[in-house]
């Protein structure tokens, strides 16, 4: 074999190695040639073991041609890695690009519930009239939630409580009012309160009953409260809850706790009794809105207070009827429901 040969080949192998680095379209194409190229089985590795067929004077000369073919390859094939490492790298960051100007998904802000914001228009008023919020137990006893309250265990009254029972003299409260005994024991009239929590009942849901619900109690306690103390206090409270030229109406009712009792009504703010056909009062002209009456002696004597030296008054309220009327709701149900289309309605309505 002669030099020019070896030379011929090993520039015929280098050019084969050159075009396909140059045809290759990605680094990891040229991953895949190089061992093919360079290693043991490429070209000019292959020409190598031709040395030995040639001269020996003329072997070192032969050998540094194809050292220098392969040194080449080696080194073109490095820059065409980089070369296209690169492209594959700026081609990554356009397709992964973030347009920063794009305006950001807005975010949904939690709002309050209409019970919770019923019940804090109902707490702002009374505070602002003088009254403190007083909470107590969901699990109650008997004892608080009908014995002290002038409701003994033969009482007519029990079973229209529909009571859940927990054990033998453990219930889950029917009513708030337990709270004023609990209120009355502790703290020393005078004594101003409202009561909100949540009561229980016996009770399939309908459009307008649910076995759990919210109440708010009230109680005042002092010297000298008399009934008048009471129609001021609730006619004030209505006027500010629903119009100040509404009508309010007080009817003789009874209540196991309270003596005498009413229950109050406010006139129609929806159609003022001008309406036969009207959802909302059903035509009376009027809607009933609260319970309300004297305490009871025998409530304040069960809470060691002296019936001639002290007097007072307590009414109790529903939050969802109020809510409902406040906002023309029909069905209790939507309170409970967690509807976030009718929750979303009460951003801007209080
Ligand atoms: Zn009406």
């Amino acid at each position: 074999m002669e030099l020019e040969q070896i030379k011929t080949e090993a520039l015929q192998a280098e050019k084969a190695a050159l075009d396909a680095l140059a045809a290759a379209k990605s680094a990891a194409e040229i991953e895949r040639l190089k061992p093919e190229i360079l290693g043991k089985k490429g070209a000019l590795r292959q020409l190598m073991r031709l040395l030995g067929q040639i001269d020996a004077t003329l072997r070192p000369t032969a050998g540094a041609i194809i050292n220098e073919a392969a040194a080449r390859v080696e080194s073109a094939c490095e820059t065409r890695l980089q070369e296209l490492r690169e492209r594959e790298l700026e081609a990554r960051l356009a397709a992964e690009r973030i347009d920063v100007t794009l305006p950001s998904p807005s975010r949904r802000v939690g709002l309050l519930h209409p019970l919770t914001l019923t019940l804090r228009e109902i707490e702002r008023i009374f505070v602002s009239m003088g009254y403190s919020v007083a909470t107590g137990p969901e699990v109650e006893t008997e004892y608080y939630n009908f014995d002290a309250l002038n409701i003994p265990p033969d009482h007519p009254a029990r079973d229209m409580h529909d009571t859940f029972f927990l054990a033998p003299g453990t219930i889950l409260r029917t009513h708030t009012s337990p709270v004023q005994i609990r209120y009355m024991k502790s703290h020393h009239p005078p004594i101003a309160i409202i009561a909100p929590g949540r009561v229980y009942r016996v009770d399939d849901i309908d459009a307008t009953h649910s076995p759990v619900f919210h109440q708010v109690e009230g109680l005042l306690v002092d010297r000298d409260v008399s009934f008048a103390h009471l129609k001021g206090t609730l006619t004030e409270f209505l006027h500010a809850m629903f119009g100040k030229d509404l009508a309010t109406r007080f009817r003789p009712s009874y209540f196991p706790f309270t003596e005498p009792s009413a229950e109050v009504d406010v006139q129609c703010f929806a159609c003022r009794g001008k309406n036969a056909e009207c959802r909302i009062c059903k035509g009376t002209g009027w809607i009933e809105v609260l319970g309300s009456g004297m305490v009871h002696p025998n409530v304040l004597s069960h809470v060691g207070l002296d019936p001639k030296e002290f007097s007072g008054f307590a009414f109790g309220l529903g939050v969802e009827r109020f809510a409902m009327l406040r906002y023309g709701i029909t069905n209790i149900r939507c309170f409970y429901e967690n509807d976030i289309r009718f929750l979303r309605q009460f951003a801007q309505r209080w």
